[in-house]
């Protein structure tokens, strides 16, 4: 129980501090003018053993604007590396400070960061500053994200300053308070194989085996058993969006987490109607994090983390290389597997046959053709009887739909089965980009926080059946298609 006053039931243990020094520096939150709760997260701190309910608001905003540390917190700014749009950088935490690691009552250990608290000596001439809007589309976007199921970094809590942060005009000032497994990522490796120093390397993938692959301690060839977890980790990832529609918009190897959790919500956005080619941030002019390319960049970011852990694999540089190369070309494989067994789901098989990559595949070009709502088409395919309209109505569709019902007949199973099984797979709502501009819109212009909190509650329960026509899941109106996303710096 709390015994300090304001003390919600901390445990921190600063175990990344006790890595080699060159990993972090320490580093305290700015002060902020006046700081003021916007949303926090009770759900997630009942999950972390943290009691918000009789915390004072002024008391709430003070300890998410970092003005009063937590107990035991050690706040630090992590380093790493990253290939941005494929170009080679050393970066580090420029506007964020890891206040340490909590201790569940689980025993899980979690992250908690503050993003927006202020520069860094990572900063890099930027002012370690966060805009509200951006902070509440990570909010909002990642707990969609993890209500779909898909493994993620959470938001526990946003405030704002009082203060304004300047980017093409004046914005409202905030931090949010990110919830993660770790943020180890592919660019903390790649740290300290730029600085060649393999000591510093061996405690990281130590450190990180014990933290989030404790199964592998002790394993004969743990460096290989942990190269070959992260890759397959992140082949059920991306999976995963790519059967939500999601586009994470810069996976620079900075933004893939080695734990195998989306992270860095920045011009990420979910897409409408169907297309493989769809790009929404302004900056990725060549598509190379297309919504068709995640799981090729992936297996590129894979292979810079291979990389780094060459000097561990094998004493031999060259035996070193194979082995590496090896585990790599098993990402594409896996990755169909996660995929073809998600989209089976999705169309309510249970067995799996040769043919239905393909049954998949051919439905997605239909929809490509017809610029079928993605989510909508999905949901709507496990209705009792399917609209005759739009996409439903074409001749594309019917001859496809003849060999879904054929595929789901050999199944012998009654259709209620396979109905539920597409109910559990596909959801109602995603956070529509359009949607979400204006519950950002409200929230940044107007100080109207309303939108936000009832856009929540649809999107925190994706799978649950609205009645009638909802605003939520309707595709945006033709105005709102050529939407563009913008990194939230
Ligand atoms: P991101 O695009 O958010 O993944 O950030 C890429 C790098 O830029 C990271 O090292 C960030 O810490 C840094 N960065 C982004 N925004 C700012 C800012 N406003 N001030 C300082 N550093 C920043
Ligand atoms: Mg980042």
């Amino acid at each position: 129980m709390a015994e300090v006053p304001g003390d919600i039931g901390w445990q921190f243990d600063n175990t990344y501090t006790r890595l080699p020094n060159e990993l972090f520096v320490r580093v305290k939150p700015a002060p902020v003018r006046e700081p003021r709760v916007v949303v926090l997260n009770h759900a997630l701190s009942a999950e972390l053993g943290l009691d918000l309910r009789y915390l004072p608001a002024e008391e709430a905003a003070r300890l998410f604007a970092g003005q009063a540390l937590p107990p035991g917190a050690e706040p630090i700014a992590q380093a790493y590396a990253g290939h941005q749009f494929g170009g080679f950088t050393m970066l580090g935490d420029g506007r964020a400070i890891l206040l340490g690691e909590h201790r569940t009552p689980s025993g899980r250990l979690v992250d908690i960061q503050f993003k927006g608290s202020g520069p860094t000596a990572f900063s890099r001439g930027g002012d370690g500053l966060a805009a509200l809007g951006p902070m509440l589309r990570e909010y909002i976007i990642s707990e969609a994200m993890h209500s779909l199921g898909i493994p993620t970094t959470r938001s526990l809590a946003v405030v704002g300053t009082g203060g304004t942060v300047r980017r093409e005009t004046k914005l409202p000032g905030a931090i949010l308070t990110r919830v993660a497994e770790s943020h180890i990522r592919v660019g903390t490796f790649q740290y300290t194989m730029a600085r060649g120093d393999h000591g510093t390397l061996r405690s990281l993938a130590d450190y990180t085996i014990v933290r989030h692959f404790p199964e592998l301690i002790g394993h004969p060839e743990r460096y290989l058993a942990f190269l070959n977890e992260v890759i397959r980790r992140q082949a059920a990832l991306i999976a995963r969006w790519q059967l939500v529609g999601f586009v994470h918009g810069v996976m620079n190897t900075d933004n893939m987490a080695v734990s195998g959790e989306t992270i860095d919500y920045g011009p990420c956005a979910f897409m409408d109607a169907y297309h493989a080619d769809t790009v929404f941030s302004s900056i990725d002019h060549g598509g190379r994090y297309a919504y068709g390319n995640q799981p090729t960049i992936a297996q590129w970011n894979l292979a810079r983390f291979a990389e780094t852990l060459l000097p561990l694999l094998h004493a031999d540089a060259n035996r070193a290389v194979a082995i590496a190369t090896e585990a790599i070309h098993e990402f594409p494989g896996l990755y169909e597997e996660f995929w073809t067994a998600g989209m089976r789901q999705k169309l309510g098989l249970c067995t799996a046959e040769a043919e239905d990559r393909e049954l998949a595949d051919v439905l997605l070009k239909a929809m490509q053709e017809a610029k079928a709502d993605f989510t909508n088409t999905f949901r709507d395919l496990s209705t009792e009887r399917l609209p005759t309209t739009d996409f439903f109505g074409t001749s594309a569709f019917r001859a496809w739909n003849d060999r879904w019902q054929a595929r789901r007949d050999r199944e012998g199973q009654p259709r209620a089965v396979s109905v539920a099984r597409m109910r559990s797979a596909n959801p109602e709502v995603i956070p529509r980009n359009h949607l979400v501009e204006e519950a950002l819109a409200a929230a940044s212009d107007d100080g109207d926080f309303s939108v936000m909190h009832a856009l929540l509650v649809v999107v925190t329960s994706p799978y649950q059946r609205l009645s009638g026509t909802s605003k939520y899941t309707e595709p945006p109106p033709a105005a709102a298609r050529r939407y563009r996303t913008f990194c939230g710096t």
